[in-house]
């Protein structure tokens, strides 16, 4: 039994009337943003990917290291939702919302399902990524070690701790993975693409980051939600493990992201994308209401232009007012 004060309407099969009308928005915004990877063309891709000048070996490396990553990143992230924070989160607007994100997880499992395909990887090299790239491994175990306390089947949240205990999982789970450790690999393919290289993939990678944008703005309500519901749990020695945590993930993110692309790309450096994790960073932080820590400028404008220019006005500044029709990846 939860007694976590998002659930001060404890009848989890009553909707309505409706408390929590900002959960309500994220699932409406998953649904109009309804996609799946089979409608993406990998023809292309898979015409360079088995070219030899295509695509460099610098490339190939990235391309992999990134499939690696999110292949299992993906049902990592599912299994958190499911066996966790839908156990807890008991008001029924936010577990709408999740079971929307479980469906949005399963179809980013699909997409590397498919590209392992239409690609022809060796799935076996791709999924044991996760175990044998140290880079990633070591973002896998961070997350997993991060929210192991609500994983345990005997935690209960009946104290000021648990609540302590839920919120400082919950940042692993929403603003350290989706929202910090996805978004290395989302600059790399991106640059690609904007380079005409797998833009099948990228184009795949821009829906899973609209998707994300929206998982991690859930996640941040949530966590500020139960902030303000329960005065007292959002201490100063709370802020400052949560800012730390953060700090270490960006730098495992950085080191990521030089394995991942130790030369660069076409005109854009390692040094670059560790800048926009950076960046990317302080938003996370702000969202929660915590000081900015690394004040760096966005080195790759082009990303929230292209891509997530609206969710990030949704996440940090106003509410989104513009929707995407089912299936458009038209932004302006
Ligand atoms: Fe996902
Ligand atoms: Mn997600």
């Amino acid at each position: 039994m939860s007694i976590i004060g998002l659930n001060s309407k404890t009848d989890p099969n009553k909707i309505l009337p409706m408390t929590y009308k900002w959960a309500r928005e994220h699932y409406k915004d998953g649904v109009a943003n309804n996609w799946t990877p089979e409608e993406i063309s990998m023809q292309k891709d898979v015409e360079q990917w088995k070219s030899d000048k295509a695509i460099s070996d610098v490339e190939r490396r990235m391309i992999l290291w990134n499939l690696g990553f999110f292949s299992t990143a993906e049902s990592l992230t599912a299994n958190n939702i499911v066996l966790t924070v839908y156990k807890h989160v008991t008001n029924p607007e936010s577990r709408q919302y999740l079971l929307r994100q479980a469906y949005e997880e399963a179809v980013h499992t699909d997409t590397f399902i498919y590209c392992c395909d239409t690609l022809g990887l060796d799935p076996d090299y791709i999924y044991s990524m996760y175990e044998t790239i140290p880079s990633i491994k070591e973002k896998d175990d961070f997350v997993v070690g991060l929210t192991k306390s609500i994983m345990d089947p005997n935690f209960e949240i009946k104290t000021t701790e648990d609540i302590q205990t839920f919120l400082h999982d919950l940042v692993g789970y929403y603003v350290i993975m989706e929202g910090i450790f996805f978004y290395a690999g989302f600059a790399m393919m991106l640059a690609l693409k904007r380079q005409n290289k797998m833009v099948g993939i990228g184009e795949q990678f821009e829906y899973i980051m609209r998707d994300e944008s929206i998982h991690l703005a859930f996640g941040c309500d949530l966590i500020n939600t139960i902030k303000t519901e329960n005065d007292g749990v959002w201490t100063d020695s709370l802020k400052d493990k949560v800012q730390k945590l953060i700090i270490k993930a960006v730098d495992q993110e950085k080191k990521y992201a030089y394995d991942a692309c130790p030369n660069g790309l076409l005109g854009i450096n390692p040094e670059q994308f560790c800048e926009y994790v950076e960046y990317i960073a302080d938003r996370r932080l702000e969202r929660i209401d915590l000081p900015k820590v690394y004040g760096t400028e966005n080195p790759f404008p082009w990303m929230s232009q292209s891509v997530d220019l609206s969710k990030e006005k949704n996440f940090f500044e106003t509410r989104v007012t513009e929707y995407q029709t089912a299936g458009s990846l038209e932004w302006d």
